[in-house]
């Protein structure tokens, strides 16, 4: 597993923003996460070492892209098609994008994208369920080979069954808020989604509580370091079983 940072910084655009890593991270020493630069890391996919071989090896796998910032984000127009022309020849690697943007999706795709790369997931975020009906009809329309849906920080109670019951959704991942200024993150949410995902045998991540966790009524303040430890506790993420060989 690698992080690839093209570029780092970021706009608040939704909800599940209010509280984004990025800008609290950057706060922290004094930067603005709202200016919008790109990093030494942008050509990070085709640098080589000494030895004349990628510094990212096969052997690193899924490379989660643009971490700090949005991958379609509008400040990145120019630098974007350099990033696909470097995805383009690392089929050897699987790239993940994570985006808040996915309406941006069809005007920043290559013009060679086709039905969509094989070596390239696209995710998208949905905090609450109006993100959801806003978002995921897109993802589903969309040229992709690889979809999946990310509900962190989950907000409130989403429905996901209707975009579920497609199959074009191949995993989803849901989990609480960390910071300071967490919102609660509800265990029954939690559950429901996944019991959406075992309806339609859809692999599901319970990743983490977050800082503030309800179950049962009651509210937890979990500490940074056993969020998602308690998570993979709960013994509450799925995978569906494999089917039997023919
Ligand atoms: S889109 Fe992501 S990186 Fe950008 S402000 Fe929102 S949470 Fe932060």
């Amino acid at each position: 597993m690698a992080i690839w940072n093209p570029w780092h910084g970021c706009h608040k655009i939704s909800p599940g923003c209010a509280n984004c890593y990025v800008y609290r991270k950057d706060e922290s020493i004094g930067k603005d996460a709202g200016v919008v630069t790109k990093t030494g890391d942008y050509g990070l996919p085709l640098r080589k070492n000494r030895n004349g071989e990628y510094k990212l090896s096969a052997q690193d796998g899924t490379v989660y892209t643009c971490m700090t910032s949005d991958f379609f984000l509008e400040d990145a127009d120019g630098w974007r098609q350099g990033c696909w022309d470097m995805i383009r020849e690392r089929t050897d690697l699987h790239f993940h994008i994570i985006t808040k943007r996915i309406d941006r999706f069809e005007r920043c795709m290559p013009s060679d994208w086709g039905d969509g790369w094989d070596h390239v997931t696209v995710c998208s975020t949905c905090e609450n369920q109006d993100r959801a009906d806003h978002r995921l009809p897109i993802l589903l329309s969309l040229p992709i080979k690889h979809r999946k849906i990310i509900s962190e920080p989950m907000l409130e109670e989403i429905t996901l069954g209707k975009y579920l019951s497609t199959g074009l959704i191949e995993r989803v991942v849901c989990g609480g808020e960390s910071g300071p200024n967490a919102r609660p993150c509800n265990y029954d949410w939690i559950l429901k989604v996944r019991g959406e995902c075992m309806q339609y045998g859809i692999p599901f991540t319970f990743k983490q509580t977050g800082a503030v966790f309800v179950k049962d009524g009651k509210t937890y303040r979990i500490e940074r370091k056993y969020q998602m430890a308690q998570a993979k506790r709960s013994g509450c993420s799925y995978e569906p079983p494999k089917a039997p060989l023919p």
